[in-house]
């Protein structure tokens, strides 16, 4: 899972690299697809969840910008300076899964702009820092919550991360907040050796969001811009070792 994690970092640096105003976010998936295929990885979207040919997802990234939250769709449009655009690409290395994503900024953001982006990130440092055997996930998903919550921005409570290994989505699930349903039935113990998915989802304005028509885009209801980043990590003996920063 290292080695499909390298693959995941190196794919999303490629397409860092490229954002600027003018690219369309097709070209994006596309730098993302020669990438990891160079690279020796099969990407995990494309026709999800069925993975029949012509089916499901139509990109090998999601790629959401400004209001869409997660699961954008690859296309003709084009980012243009101060868009918040996230990158989400998911590959399997040799029969194991890397699952990362990223936000950036097109040029120079709005103040609330580079603030919303810069505590989505501290809110995943904060889940690494705080991620160690023995714990329950609810300890770190509470601290999580109350990070982004105490600064005036809300928790996506639609999707969450999950395991990851031999396949993309495995158990458990790994919320970015706590609610009594997950309190009460999901909540689990951190051990060594767990591989998990951890992706907070923070938005600008109230949690709320909606499905588009195009049965995959997740847009913030108020329209406010949304971030969302995420790690596939390890847990070790004594913390975590993250398995998508390229180290
Ligand atoms: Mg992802
Ligand atoms: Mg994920």
């Amino acid at each position: 899972m290292r080695a499909a994690g390298r693959v995941v970092h190196q794919t999303l640096a490629a397409c860092r690299r490229h954002v600027c105003p003018g690219v369309t976010t097709a070209q994006l998936d596309q730098i993302a697809l020669e990438t990891f295929t160079a690279l020796g990885a099969v990407g995990l979207f494309k026709n999800y969840p069925t993975y029949e040919p012509g089916k499901g997802f139509s990109g090998n990234t999601c790629i959401s910008v400004n209001d869409e939250v997660v699961h954008g769709i690859p296309g003709s449009r084009l980012l243009r300076a101060g868009d918040a655009v996230s990158i989400d690409c998911g590959i399997r290395l040799d029969g194991w899964c890397g699952d990362s994503a990223l936000t950036m900024i097109v040029g120079e953001g709005t103040p609330d702009i580079v603030r919303l982006v810069r505590i989505a990130e501290e809110t995943l440092e904060l889940a690494i820092r705080l991620i160690r055997p023995g714990i329950r996930w609810s300890d770190v998903a509470r601290k999580m919550q109350e990070y982004v919550e105490s600064r005036g921005l809300s928790c996506v409570r639609e999707f969450v991360g999950h395991g990851i290994g031999r396949r993309m989505h495995e158990e458990p699930k790994v919320p970015n907040f706590v609610s009594s349903e997950f309190l009460n039935r999901d909540d689990f113990y951190l051990e060594p050796g767990m591989t998990l998915a951890v992706e907070p989802m923070v938005i600008l304005g109230g949690p709320e969001v909606v499905v588009l028509d195009d049965g995959w885009t997740v847009v913030t209801r108020d329209h406010t811009a949304a971030a969302h980043v995420e790690h596939t990590l390890a847990v070790t003996s004594d913390g975590c070792e993250v398995l998508t920063d390229g180290r």
